[in-house]
């Protein structure tokens, strides 16, 4: 029986695992391991809709507080300048998945040329505002639609001082030795001499993964057929008069993409890209031109991948020791959130006897998780056409789609109709739904045979629904500055059970 946990690692994840495990299982002794000298990997900042969820649904951690001292910012989506037209906007609140009145057509085959307006949501981002106005006075009609940009190293102390309060003991100190009996751990040692025997361990080491890979030799999957960017250069400077934008922006670069995240006092920029079409230099020199505001860079080498098991005995990866893959979607916190709420659920649920056939069954669920994203990240590069270099190009011939092929068959058969997304996305996780996929075909313009199915009316309702969705934005819509400075004040009260009603 699982009474005792350590965790190897105090990053993010590391931290994330040990405040879920004490929330959900106060019973259990946590104990965290972390290196004084290798440190955090100080990048990962954009999210989905998940995260807010995660933290103050199922971690209770309360909103008031996070907004105050962590000072996230607030994401509606990911602007695109990706595709063969306009930018566009990819929203989280399911555009694709609304009906209007005046037809029973998706509403995919009416937005054909642009996404412009096409929900409230989209109509926020293109007015560069993130809430309504409530319809009672001059504060925000908070949503679920957003997601947050964190800064990393102002996240991780937070969720340290978290950790202590609800009991978690932090230990300084080097992995030094594994023990391992069978498929087990039975402990590790440190290099100042300590021995830590447990239950059960947690490898949240990072891309080291010196539990899961090293100690247990489980091997690396690799999704380089896929996701062919293999490092980043990260930068960014102190906010001056930019408007703080309520999205993250992904910006098509000559040898892969480059992100923006928007932070109170700080615009981050990232140029992800492939080393083997582009020199570090060369890509520190475009990013630079593209930003000349940026300050000192750095390069941060990464294996798109995971593991293939991240469960094996009493042994269980989190965060980038189980996979990686790049941040075209930011889906790292929503991957580490999923971990987090899959074992606590089988510790739970099982007594902390947890059997062969729900580890399995929850590594095999995680597995999918992984090659969903892999599958939705690969669509995004194969049918970019924004550039025409030697990267993109090499992307539209040899990017492969594995899972996504299907959705991909279907697209160019039948348009963006969700009627078939049950069979579809059966047995994956669904993360972004099928909508999300076919946001992006719309999105990118790619064709299919089904495109001229609107009628003139439909044609012009749809233009009036957008028409309305973009003036009411403009008119009625906060921007993230007045929202913040709302959601930050110490008068602002939270709807009771705002977030408990997503557990
Ligand atoms: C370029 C880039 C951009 C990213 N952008 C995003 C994004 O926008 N959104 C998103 O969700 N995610 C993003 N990520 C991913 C994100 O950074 C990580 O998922 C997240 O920070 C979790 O990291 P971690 O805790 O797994 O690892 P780390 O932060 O690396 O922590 C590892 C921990 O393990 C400890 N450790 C390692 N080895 C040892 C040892 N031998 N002994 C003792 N301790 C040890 C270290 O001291 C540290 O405490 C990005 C990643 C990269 C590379």
């Amino acid at each position: 029986m699982v009474k005792d946990i350590v965790i190897l690692g105090g990053g993010t994840a590391g931290f994330m695992m040990a405040i879920s495990l004490r929330t959900r299982l106060p019973e259990m002794r946590v104990r965290l391991v972390r290196s004084p000298t290798i440190g955090i990997i100080g990048v990962g900042e954009g999210s989905t809709t998940d995260l807010p969820a995660f933290f103050h649904g199922y971690l209770g951690i309360p909103p008031d507080e996070f907004y105050r001292e962590v000072k996230p910012s607030l994401k509606l989506g990911i602007k695109f300048i990706w595709g063969s037209g306009d930018a566009y906007h990819y929203g989280f609140s399911g555009a694709l998945r609304q009906h209007i009145q005046e037809t029973a057509l998706p509403v995919g085959f009416l937005c054909d040329k642009t996404l412009s307006g096409a929900d409230m949501s989209s109509a926020l981002m293109e007015h560069g505002k993130v809430f309504l106005q409530h319809a009672e006075g001059r504060w925000p009609d908070v949503r679920h639609t957003v997601g947050y940009h964190i800064e990393n190293a102002e996240l991780v102390p937070w969720l340290e001082k978290h950790a202590a309060r609800l009991g978690v003991e932090v230990i300084d100190g080097d992995l030094a030795s594994v023990v391992r009996k069978g498929d087990s751990i039975t402990s590790i040692h440190l290099a100042d001499g300590h021995e830590l025997a447990a239950d059960f361990f947690v490898d949240a080491s990072g891309f080291r993964s010196e539990l899961l890979g090293k100690a247990m030799g489980v091997p690396f999957v690799s999704y380089a057929d896929s996701l062919i960017c293999d490092r980043a250069v990260v930068g960014g400077w102190v906010r001056t008069d930019e408007p703080i934008l309520p999205y993250t922006t992904a910006e098509t670069m000559d040898a892969g993409w480059a992100w923006q995240i928007e932070h109170p006092g700080r615009i981050n920029r990232g140029y992800v890209y492939c080393s083997k079409f582009i020199t570090d230099a060369a890509a520190e020199a475009e990013f630079r031109a593209k930003n000349p505001k940026v300050g000192p860079t750095r390069v941060v080498p990464f294996v798109p991948g995971r593991y293939a098991q991240q469960w094996v005995g009493n042994v269980y990866a989190v965060g980038n020791s189980s996979g990686f893959v790049e941040p075209l979607e930011a889906t790292s916190l929503l991957v580490i959130a999923h971990e987090c709420r899959f074992l606590c659920g089988a510790l739970a649920e099982s007594g902390g006897e947890v059997g062969p056939e729900l580890r399995s069954s929850i590594d095999r669920t995680l597995g999918r998780l992984w090659d969903e994203i892999r599958d939705f990240l690969a669509v995004h590069y194969r049918f970019n056409r924004r550039l025409n270099t030697p990267f993109w190009k090499h992307c539209h011939k040899h990017v492969a789609l594995h899972g996504a092929q299907r959705w991909v068959d279907f697209y160019g058969e039948n348009g963006p109709t969700l009627v078939a997304e049950t069979d579809l996305l059966a047995p994956v996780q669904s993360v972004f739904h099928l909508e999300g996929v076919w946001t992006h075909l719309v999105g990118m313009q790619v064709p299919h045979a089904r495109a001229e199915r609107a009628t003139a009316a439909e044609r012009a309702a749809w233009a009036n629904h957008t028409a309305s969705n973009l003036a009411q934005a403009k008119t009625h819509g906060l921007t993230v500055e007045e929202t913040l400075a709302v959601l930050q004040d110490p008068r602002w009260t939270w709807t009771p059970g705002f977030y408990a009603l997503r557990r």
